[in-house]
């Protein structure tokens, strides 16, 4: 598999350190309010990546990180009147329900900074024993960029320009170098309870110690992947790699990946124009997690993702196709055992995988599996497809469908109220009562729920 390497600025061989096996960390959200839809943008990115490598067959361990003390969260706790972790928790629980819906994969671990203070305290203490960190007159301790020469390597930053650009703040804090970054923050009143002990007084890790520190516990000094949103790129990529590298003297990661913004109908997503959504929102208008990763999975991750609801639109009539499609094999198959698939579907699942193994190519690959389902109803039809071979297109879908994550309908038990509404649609049907049979089925329809004509009979899905 080919990926586009920020660091190199090259599309290159994803060769993980230990083979078969990639160690990849994920910038995670910072959990003071609900996330955005820009920021499932990333997290859909990332999903895809982590179902491509191990539908090639790769084993994938996955950090993705909670950010759970900051200056946005400490700000929210104080206003709440709350300790952190009783502020912070609502918004984790919020966000792995948000996952849930969108049916991303969870990672193998999602360290929150907060139980990692002494993993980082012992970090900067290294940085300390390298001559790199120091500490300012208010006791912070910030990290000394003139003494890292190859810091920028990653941003491809002129050191020059950067430190005359960074001049303007100079006189916000007492540093030697404006560019230079907190490692630590010494208290101060901004930040009421919220503190730890440490070598050099009481306070807070800066933002960038809290993913070196743990994804080099989770991850080991030097792995395969780092991925982000492209804002993580500068400065917090790059002091990240400048940490560890300054405190191990080995490179850190190899390859790092990041994936473009998102805007809302060709403007930049912002509260003042209206145009900002969390997920929530997106579903208050009736739409579904399903709808919503299929119209957030299909541009390519190094472009930007326009976002718009005539795109969900979009996305939904795609998932009424694919439905019908599969629906139509299903009924086809009944309980046959799959063949080897028709040459069109073969052809469609070689595609896909070519697509996906040059540097995630989602357009293409959805193209493949479109064009699959063209040639499928043709060759249906025509009445060519024999049930055993509806069967093995079933199967093939269900192998693409662990990368989308979207073909299989959300896998959701309709509620009692629902059952009770289509069983009496059924009674309707058979005393040929076909007035109250519609008004039933536009009863479901109106609490979101669809009537699906299976072999085995009606069921109800989330529609
Ligand atoms: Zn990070």
């Amino acid at each position: 598999m080919r990926v586009f390497n920020s660091l190199t600025q090259r599309v290159e061989e994803l060769l993980p350190i230990e083979p078969g096996h990639v160690r990849f960390y994920t910038c995670g959200p910072t959990v003071y309010n609900f996330a955005h839809i820009g920021n499932y943008r990333a997290y859909i990115f990332e999903d895809l990546l982590r179902r491509t490598l191990k539908y090639f067959g790769l084993r994938v361990t996955q950090v993705m990180n909670l950010t759970d003390v900051d200056d946005k969260t400490i700000r929210g706790a104080r206003a709440a009147g709350t300790p952190l972790k009783s502020f912070t928790q609502p918004y984790r629980d919020a966000f792995f329900a948000d996952l849930r819906t969108l049916a991303i994969e969870p990672a193998e671990h999602y360290p929150a900074a907060t139980d990692h203070i002494p993993e980082m305290i012992a970090l900067i203490a290294r940085l300390f024993e390298k001559g790199v960190a120091y500490r300012s007159a208010d006791g912070s301790i910030y990290f000394r960029i003139a003494a890292f020469p190859e810091y920028g390597k990653l941003a491809h930053l002129d050191r020059g320009g950067l430190q005359a650009g960074a001049r303007v703040a100079q006189d916000e804090y007492d540093k030697e170098n404006a560019a230079d970054f907190a490692l630590w923050k010494a208290w101060d009143e901004q930040d009421g309870e919220i503190a730890w002990d440490s070598p050099w007084g009481r306070g807070r890790p800066g933002w960038h110690i809290e993913c070196t520190a743990m994804s080099m516990k989770y991850l080991g000094e030097s792995f395969d992947l780092h991925t982000g949103g492209i804002d993580n790129l500068f400065p917090h990529h790059e002091d990240e790699l400048a940490q560890a590298e300054a405190a191990t003297g080995k490179p850190f990661v190899r390859t790092w990946m990041h994936c473009a913004h998102l805007v809302v109908e060709g403007r930049k997503m912002s509260k003042s124009l209206g145009n900002f959504y969390t997920l929530r929102d997106v579903l208050a208008r009736g739409y579904s997690g399903r709808e919503m990763r299929l119209a957030l999975i299909g541009a390519h991750y190094r472009q930007s993702l326009d976002f718009s609801f005539v795109a969900l639109d979009a996305a939904r009539a795609s998932l009424q196709r694919l439905d019908a499609f599969r629906a139509r094999l299903a009924g086809l198959a009944a309980d046959k055992a799959a063949a080897v698939p028709p040459p069109w579907a073969v052809q469609a699942e070689t595609a896909f995988g070519v697509a996906l193994a040059d540097d995630l190519g989602i357009a293409e690959a959805l193209a493949a599996l479109f064009t699959l389902v063209t040639a499928g109803n043709r060759a249906l039809d025509a009445n060519q497809v024999a049930p055993a071979d509806a069967a093995a297109v079933l199967a093939l879908l269900a192998r693409l469908d662990a990368v989308l994550g979207f073909l299989e309908p959300e896998a959701t038990v309709a509620p009692p109220e629902m059952l009770a509404l289509l069983d009496a649609r059924q009674a309707a049907r058979k005393s040929k009562n076909w007035a109250e049979a519609d008004r039933l089925r536009q009863e479901i329809a109106a609490q979101g729920w669809v009537i699906e004509d299976t072999p085995k009979g009606p069921r109800l899905k989330k529609g």
